[in-house]
């Protein structure tokens, strides 16, 4: 079958590799229709994420359809048309019984993940060994293991290109929003105005926000004005020499806003600092969103973390979150399976509209030069569709 593989760093490349089997009885193969590429994979693509290994399928946002199950499978049947969670959850230990499935205890057992952060996430789909080497979805087949608890039956009246967003985005903006608890008149700024970003401010006006400020320095925030005309934006690369975000910010809500989203992370903010100082010997800058986004908010303000970042990062404003009694919530890998039900059914009434997003419909064939689009920002590439 084909697949998308990550070859070395900034290398992906469109490869022929044995079709997937079932191995345990909770197992389905999946014959997959669409995926998508995520912000997270060009961490991968980067090199980034450690433990990753030439060969490694990619993907962790896809659906398809059931083609075989294990006999330990109760509630799916061969044909059922489903999409799946990033990440891979067993759906009966002490995280999935909290409806915490991104923290699922069974499936990585990675150790320098342990080592590195006490502890770990659930086993994801196409995202390194690191959390669990499975093998991701960009492929056309792909093995789901508890397929009851990773996989969701789409609706006739949700075709594939809506449903498929269920995997991630829109679970992962959801509890982003959530996890931060936007509420009624919050002024809500989100840093990063990628899909994630969007999301989350459809989310934050959904919960009642009164203003959502987006911080981006690329075309995205035209795009976004343009489907969400109430939105404000600072292109912070536009900003007049001398002026930090964090001041812009303090113009437009003198006190600061309610709420601080991070939905960037990645190279961009140069979260890898500590890692790669320990263990390659590089020199490279501090993360300065997080400290935006604790000198931005106002006093007992919340500030939410879901880009990815890997490790430690230097020059923390602590004394900020303390004098200020800031509220720093990491908003974890999303326990998409948690919501999953309840934004099907906003997707299927409307109230949510995944393809305002989705800029691109391309062929599994053509994935690989997706990659360095997305990775550049080109060709005003938002969210790409990837037919199987
Ligand atoms: P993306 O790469 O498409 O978008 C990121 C945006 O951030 C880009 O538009 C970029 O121009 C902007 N940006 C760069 N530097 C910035 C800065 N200093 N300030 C403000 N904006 C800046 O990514 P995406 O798909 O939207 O994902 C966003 C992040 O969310 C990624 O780190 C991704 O790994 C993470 N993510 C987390 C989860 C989770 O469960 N926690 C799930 C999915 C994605
Ligand atoms: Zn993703
Ligand atoms: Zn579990």
């Amino acid at each position: 079958m084909k697949a998308l593989v990550w070859m070395g760093k900034n290398k992906v490349e469109i490869q022929d590799v044995p079709k997937p089997r079932l191995v345990e009885s909770r197992d389905v193969i999946l014959k997959v229709t669409g995926s998508t590429v995520c912000g997270s994979d060009l961490h991968l693509l980067h090199g980034a994420i450690v433990e990753l290994e030439k060969g490694d399928i990619l993907g962790h946002e896809f659906c398809g359809v059931v083609e075989s199950m294990g006999p330990s499978v109760t509630g799916l049947k061969k044909g059922d048309r489903v999409v799946a969670s990033f990440q891979i959850a067993c759906g009966d230990c002490y995280y999935c019984n909290k409806g915490l499935t991104s923290m699922c205890e069974k499936t990585n057992s990675d150790q320098l993940a342990y080592d590195m952060y006490g502890g770990r996430t659930a086993g994801i789909f196409g995202y390194s060994h690191f959390t669990g080497g499975f093998a991701g979805g960009q492929a056309e087949y792909v093995r789901v293991p508890y397929g009851d608890v990773n996989l969701l039956k789409l609706p006739d009246s949700v075709p594939d290109e809506k449903g498929l967003y269920l995997s991630d985005v829109i679970g992962t903006s959801w509890n982003c929003v959530v996890d931060t608890g936007v509420e009624k008149g919050d002024v809500v700024a989100i840093w990063g105005a990628g899909p994630i970003g969007q999301m989350a401010a459809d989310f934050a006006f959904l919960n009642g926000a009164s203003r959502v400020i987006a911080i981006d320095c690329n075309w995205r925030l035209d795009y976004l004005k343009s489907k969400y005309p109430k939105i404000e934006t600072i292109d912070f690369s536009a900003l007049p020499r001398g002026t930090s975000v964090t001041a812009k910010l303090k113009e437009m809500v003198p006190r600061g806003p309610d709420v601080a989203l991070e939905c960037v992370a990645g190279e961009y903010a140069k979260g890898w600092a500590h890692y790669f100082e320990l263990l390659l010997g590089m020199e490279t800058d501090s993360s300065e969103i997080i400290n935006e986004m604790v000198t931005s908010v106002r006093s007992y303000g919340r500030c939410g973390i879901t880009g990815v970042y890997v490790g430690y990062t230097n020059h923390l404003n602590i004394g900020a979150i303390m004098e200020r009694g800031i509220r720093l919530i990491g908003n974890g890998q999303a326990p998409v399976q948690k919501y999953w039900v309840d934004l099907l059914r906003m997707v299927e009434e409307g109230k949510i509209d995944p393809l305002k997003m989705v800029t691109h419909r391309v062929k599994l064939e053509e994935l690989d030069l997706v990659y360095s689009k997305f990775e550049k920002k080109e060709d005003g590439m938002q969210k790409v569709y990837v037919q199987t």
